[in-house]
């Protein structure tokens, strides 16, 4: 009926790769001055890919990296929090979400969710504000957009900074503006099976410069050297044996063979939503012809396109096949008893891990099956994926 855009992995992705293998250069160097023969700034692959990720969102400052997960991690360190405080995030997402605050040495709380978007909003998440609380991370899930206004609103009346995970998101927009553009951080994969892929990858997008050089320092091992003209400096007073690590940072960065493929599945991204909203239409097709009068979709934010990873189906309840409340993982039950993180910091007593906890979160998985739509996906493979997922309905 239409065209797949295919390979997924194209002429655009090998030629991009065979470039960088090419060029002998297969890292983009770590601004310290050391083992990189050429110039940081200027050639890199990754600095390219951060270019055209700012431009295509309409956003400043771009940090690329190895994953999901590292942007993730990057968005909550460029927010200066500090160890045993509170970050609120949703019940239902994937675990690397809550992960991402115990990786900063913070505490997760979860929000629930509503039972049928499965998204948190202004009211579940100041419902889970305490005196500890000073950031809250927010999920497009399924690429459906979280209500952002409203969000944003309590985020300044309560002083909370917003973290939107976008991994699921990429084309999603309100009111035309697309997700990430809005809070004081977003972050973003490039995983295999999101909208655009390199297999392992992802960025960070900060709103201040100083987010920014923070989310840097943490992703690259500490130091200060920065894109986008903010500072980067050679801190004073360096022993002459020591290279300059001014604070602790993993080793997150991306290489340039990811970014050669990044950059180049970026530059089809539309053609990629196309197919993607057409497969979504296939599915609402398939929807009514079964006549299935217990099957229902959610609503989506009004004002909004999206931009799906996944199509949500609401099943009756206890019929669902969707897992994904975080707090349910045997992790969490552990930190429930030990009343501390993995990384020592303690649990206060009003947080807790334990069934019960989000009822619209547990409620909601209990109902949802979800279709994947992925852009790879023919005609065919849709229909058959669709009947799989729907299996006993
Ligand atoms: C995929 C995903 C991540 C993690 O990304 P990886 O690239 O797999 O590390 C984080 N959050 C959400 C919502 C995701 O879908």
């Amino acid at each position: 009926m239409v065209d797949v855009p295919d390979p997924l992995f194209g002429p655009l992705e090998m030629a991009a790769v065979s470039q960088v293998l090419s060029s002998g250069q297969l890292w983009r160097g770590n601004g310290a001055g050391w083992g990189s023969e050429r110039e940081w700034s200027d050639v890199a692959v990754a600095d390219r890919l951060e270019d055209a990720v700012a431009d295509k969102l309409g956003v400043h400052y771009v940090h690329a990296v190895n994953s999901g997960t590292s942007a993730n991690e990057a968005a909550i360190a460029s927010l200066g929090l500090a160890p045993g405080d509170e970050v609120i995030c949703p019940a239902v997402s994937p675990v690397f979400v809550p992960f991402s605050i115990l990786a900063a040495g913070c505490v997760p709380v979860f929000a629930d969710v509503d039972p049928e978007s499965l998204l948190v909003d202004a009211n579940t998440i100041e419902a889970a504000i305490s005196g500890g609380t000073r950031a809250a991370v927010v999920v497009h899930i399924w690429g459906m957009p979280a209500p952002m206004s409203s969000i944003m609103a309590m985020a300044e009346r309560t002083g909370l900074k917003i973290v939107e995970d976008c991994a699921q998101g990429f084309g999603t927009k309100i009111s035309g503006k697309p997700v990430g553009s809005f809070g004081d951080a977003s972050c973003w994969s490039f995983q295999q099976s999101k909208h655009i892929s390199c297999g392992e990858g992802g960025f960070f997008v900060s709103k201040s410069a100083e987010g920014y050089a923070r989310g840097v320092l943490y992703s690259n091992a500490g130091i200060p050297n920065f894109r986008f003209n903010v500072d980067g400096f050679r801190p004073d007073n360096v022993a002459p044996e020591a290279r300059g690590h001014v604070q602790f940072g993993h080793n997150h960065r991306i290489s340039e063979l990811q970014a050669a493929v990044a950059i180049a599945q970026l530059s089809r991204i539309e053609e990629f939503n196309r197919r993607r909203a057409e497969l979504v239409k296939l599915v609402v097709a398939h929807l009514e012809q079964r006549g299935n009068t217990t099957l229902r979709v959610p609503a989506v934010l009004p004002d909004s396109k999206v931009s799906y990873w996944r199509y949500p189906i609401l099943v009756p309840a206890g019929r669902g096949t969707f897992k994904g409340v975080s707090y349910l993982e045997p992790v969490f039950t552990q930190m429930h008893k030990e009343r501390v993180t993995p990384f020592g910091v303690p649990i206060p007593e009003y947080v807790g891990y334990g069934r019960g906890e989000c009822p619209g979160a547990e409620l909601g998985v209990s109902q949802t099956r979800a279709v994947p739509i992925h852009h790879g996906l023919t005609d065919r493979e849709l229909r058959d994926t669709l009947d799989l997922c729907l299996e006993g309905l």
